[in-house]
């Protein structure tokens, strides 16, 4: 039986979502701040195959939790719950690390949806067999299939979003790629969006494929446009 790990901190909102995930079949967990979701997610990392995450909550907000949970080595596969109208949230929630978004108000149904979506992916990559999607550069490999990043004997779990990027990026590689390129056709955003969380999202993708971040060989900036991927610098 799969187990979900509600952070709501609206009671009508948490109940609601309590009483019809139950109806589908589904365990669950509430908690109403960020402080006791990162306690319940550190002290059982295996309780719950999923966390549906509000931003706006009384302590600590969401992307904070997600982006806590994730430095400190935690995968639950999280779907963020972002205010309609703010493009920028979408993306710093995914630059924190969420794995899935949806608007306030949402529809229940599609909510069970994403959820069951997410269950999907976790349990594929549990039990897929060895991995074919993947690109190997300087020493590096990303696998698509399994979100992961190996250096070595060293395995770096990335999100289906850092993934992405990374695929989008490898893709083009050697190209420029404009900030808004990557904005439409990673993200799905067409909106006036704050283009300085791709930066940090970029930030955090070179503190993995790069020996020294602060001077990147492979994510290079290329000024006033975007980003170029090298992977093989001369
Ligand atoms: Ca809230």
């Amino acid at each position: 039986m799969n187990r979900i790990l509600i952070v709501e901190d609206e009671k009508h909102l948490a109940d609601g979502l309590r009483f019809n995930l139950e109806a589908e079949g589904y365990t669950v967990g509430v908690v109403d701040t960020g402080e006791a979701a990162l306690e319940t997610i550190t002290a059982t990392p295996q309780a719950f195959d999923v966390m549906v995450l509000d931003v706006m909550l009384p302590g600590k907000s969401g992307f904070e939790v997600i982006s806590e949970l994730r430095m400190g080595g935690q995968y639950v596969p999280t779907l963020m719950l972002t205010a309609r109208g703010h493009p920028d949230d979408v993306l710093r929630g995914f630059a924190a690390g969420a794995d899935d978004y949806l608007t306030k108000p949402f529809d229940l149904s599609i909510l069970i949806a994403r959820i069951q979506g997410l269950l999907r992916r976790r349990e594929w990559l549990q039990t897929a067999p060895p991995p074919s999607d993947s690109f190997t550069f300087a020493g590096k490999t990303v696998d698509f299939s399994r979100l992961q990043l190996r250096v070595g004997e060293e395995v770096v779990p990335l999100t289906l979003m850092e993934a992405n990027v990374l695929r989008y990026l490898i893709q083009h590689q050697g190209q420029p790629v404009s900030r808004k390129k990557l904005l439409e056709d990673v993200w799905g955003l067409h909106e006036d969006t704050d283009t300085r969380a791709i930066d940090n999202f970029i930030v955090r993708l070179r503190r993995y494929i790069e020996d020294d971040p602060t001077r990147p060989r492979h994510m290079l900036t290329v000024r006033g446009v975007g980003y170029r991927f090298v992977a093989e610098p001369g």
